[in-house]
């Protein structure tokens, strides 16, 4: 079983403390074939991770531990871009001629702040209205090669507001992957969700039943991993889940390009 983890932060994030060296390791020690860091980015002011990484100090970590762990790991560079679409300019003047792999989508913020913040004083239909609109606008963006945590608001809201019902939003859900599956894309297995309160991937397993329903063929894996014991949690049953539901394949990134990878 090929085992990949697609969406890993380090201190090159605002809101991870390790060292790139230490994910690394720890990649290595859960018996991960293939990683690919994704630290997040934003050009959307007032966003926490709007100016926080440094490029070139980025590429260089990852030059120098392709060189200490070299023939033990496959390491990828990606990036996870908040709100793309809000100033696709502002990102091509930014993220020009950088050589990335993989390029992660994702909606953090609503309106002028994070979600957790937009769900206070907020129904649970009001919030995923909003969450799921601003959601469609990643599959046109020339920014993203695959759409992070599908129904990540959940993560947040799920402790106050409950889960969202998936029958309700299943037609605006089907818009939106056939939306990524026309423009190429794919999206992500986020085991994140298995580790806080709602216990469930994100994408939830009817929305991975419905991708493939309507002819989804690209996902990738991640732990989105901020602390170095969360590196390839939960990498297995994801893959294993991806199988029952008729995946055949899973997928990795090369200088943009999905590359299948047999389950
Ligand atoms: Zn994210
Ligand atoms: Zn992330």
């Amino acid at each position: 079983m090929y085992l990949s983890d697609y969406h890993i932060h380090t201190n090159n994030s605002f809101d991870s403390n390790e060292t790139m060296t230490v994910m690394c390791e720890q990649a290595i020690v859960e018996g991960i074939d293939e990683i690919c860091f994704t630290e997040h980015f934003s050009v959307k002011e007032g966003s926490k991770s709007n100016g926080f990484i440094d490029f070139s100090k980025y590429f260089s970590e990852i030059n120098a531990c392709r060189d200490i762990f070299k023939g033990k790991i496959t390491m990828k560079m990606g990036i996870e871009i908040g709100e793309p679409f809000e100033d696709e300019y502002k990102l091509s003047c930014e993220l020009t001629k950088l050589p990335f792999d993989f390029l992660l989508g994702s909606v953090h913020n609503i309106g002028f702040g994070g979600i957790s913040r937009y769900i206070e004083g907020r129904d649970n239909k009001e919030i995923w209205d909003a969450y799921f609109k601003e959601l469609s606008k990643l599959s046109s963006s020339q920014y993203v090669d695959v759409v992070a945590h599908l129904d990540l608001m959940k993560r947040y809201s799920y402790d106050s507001h409950g889960n969202y019902s998936y029958e309700y939003y299943r037609d605006v859900i089907a818009e939106v992957l056939r939306g990524i599956i026309k423009n190429d894309k794919g999206i992500e297995v986020n085991t994140s969700g298995l580790r806080s309160s709602v216990k469930e991937t994100m994408p939830s397993i009817s929305v991975l039943k419905l991708y493939k329903e309507i002819g989804g063929e690209i996902v990738t894996i991640g732990s989105d991993a901020h602390v170095k014991g969360d590196v390839g949690r939960d990498i297995r049953y994801a893959v294993n889940m991806l199988s029952e539901l008729g995946f055949k394949y899973l997928y990795t990134y090369h200088q943009r390009q999905p590359i299948a990878k047999k389950i």
